[in-house]
């Protein structure tokens, strides 16, 4: 059974384009969410169905036209792909500029596929003070007008209430089946990439609704064979070769502190009597990432923490290429796990990446580091 709902997973995860055109057959609207949080609360809440667009693997040649070769190959591929018209269809494109290349992104995106309007979403970098949810808030009352002027739905608080207990639900459900997969050794790397990566391309009451599922199946389930427990970090954990590495070397992701994945889910809404001030809290209370200002920096510990306490021999940090937010952390994690005692190891990875050999050596390599140093305790 569980091999059954998994498939509905892969297949979702691997066909994005699919979902599209079937919601689009639907008659439903589609508003496109750019990395790396975006309000697809509001989104949802307006009648859209939010989809992530977080690149693919695919040829750079129009996008070239834009961006200087040093720049992550995440914001190259999503323009390459709007500008060969993948998202064609899509009623609007939601870019938040948590980042430099972002906010290049978005300032790209007009002119490159006009098509589809650029709909920016601003947030404080101090989140912490009581004028950084008023300025959040802001940020999404403007994206709640560009919405209704560019489609002509409409917003309503009451509407948006909803929507935040069904996101508050599914974030939920992602963290258990996140640790019951933890709990089962067989469970693929690919398989557990698919569950996430599926999120962003379903509807969040559908996927709620698989998750679901595979939770009651998963309960049910014996643990089979033994492998070594990892955790991932970084902002994508997504290529099928690069995760088939993970599962040729006999690792098992446990916990992760990847953007695509685990952080979209870490942190609820509280849900009061203002839906827009309880989301704009929730963004200023999202901690532990690298694109979000910290002053105090606890990402690093948190990382060494989250493997501590599932256990896990290692942490692997997957670094793309040219993020800024990434390799500034990177020191900082590596020297906290390695005091924690954990076993750390850096793959380099990049949209547009054909061989994995190299990181099949490097997780080989971690392999037998960490076989080495259970044979000697
Ligand atoms: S990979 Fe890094 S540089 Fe690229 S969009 Fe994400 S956070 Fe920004």
């Amino acid at each position: 059974m569980i091999e059954t709902i998994m498939k509905k997973f892969r297949e979702t995860a691997a066909d994005p384009l699919k979902m599209k055109d079937k919601y689009l057959a639907e008659g439903q609207k589609i508003v496109l969410m750019a990395p790396v949080y975006g309000p697809y609360e509001i989104v949802h809440s307006m009648g859209f169905v939010p989809m992530g667009v977080w690149g693919a693997d695919v040829r750079l040649n129009e996008a070239k036209r834009y961006y200087p070769a040093f720049i992550c190959s995440i914001v190259q591929s999503i323009t390459e792909l709007g500008m060969r018209g993948d998202y064609a269809g899509a009623s609007a494109i939601i870019i938040p500029g948590q980042c430099d290349s972002l906010k290049v992104l978005g300032e790209n995106w007009k002119y490159a596929v006009p098509a589809i309007p650029y709909v920016p979403v601003v947030g404080p970098q101090n989140r912490r003070p009581a004028y950084a949810r008023d300025f959040t808030r802001a940020g999404y009352e403007r994206v709640i007008s560009d919405l209704e002027k560019i489609t002509g739905q409409s917003f309503s608080p009451a509407a948006l209430q909803a929507s935040l207990a069904a996101y508050n639900r599914h974030n939920a459900m992602m963290r258990e089946v996140s640790e019951a997969m933890a709990a089962l050794p067989q469970i693929s790397a690919r398989d557990r990439s698919a569950v996430f990566r599926s999120a962003f391309f379903m509807r969040v009451e559908e996927h709620t609704e698989l998750l679901e599922e595979l939770l009651r199946e998963l309960k049910n389930t014996r643990p089979e064979g033994e492998k070594i427990r990892v955790v991932t970090a970084g902002i994508l954990a997504d290529a099928p070769a690069l995760l088939q590495c993970f599962d040729d070397n006999g690792l098992q992701i446990v916990a992760d502190d990847v953007a695509a994945e685990s952080r979209q889910y870490r942190t609820d809404i509280v849900i009061g009597d203002d839906p827009l001030h309880d989301l704009a809290d929730r963004f200023c209370r999202h901690d532990h990432c690298s694109v979000l200002y910290d002053p105090d920096k606890k990402r690093p510990e948190y990382i060494a923490g989250l493997a501590k306490q599932h256990d896990a021999a290692g942490v692997i940090l997957l670094m793309t290429k040219f993020c800024d937010p990434e390799e500034f952390d990177a020191p900082l994690v590596r020297r906290a796990c390695e005091e924690a005692g954990l076993i750390v190891t850096e793959i380099e990875t990049d949209r547009q990446m054909t061989g994995y050999e190299q990181a099949g050596t490097i997780l080989e390599t971690f392999r037998e580091m960490v076989q080495l140093r259970r044979e000697e305790l």
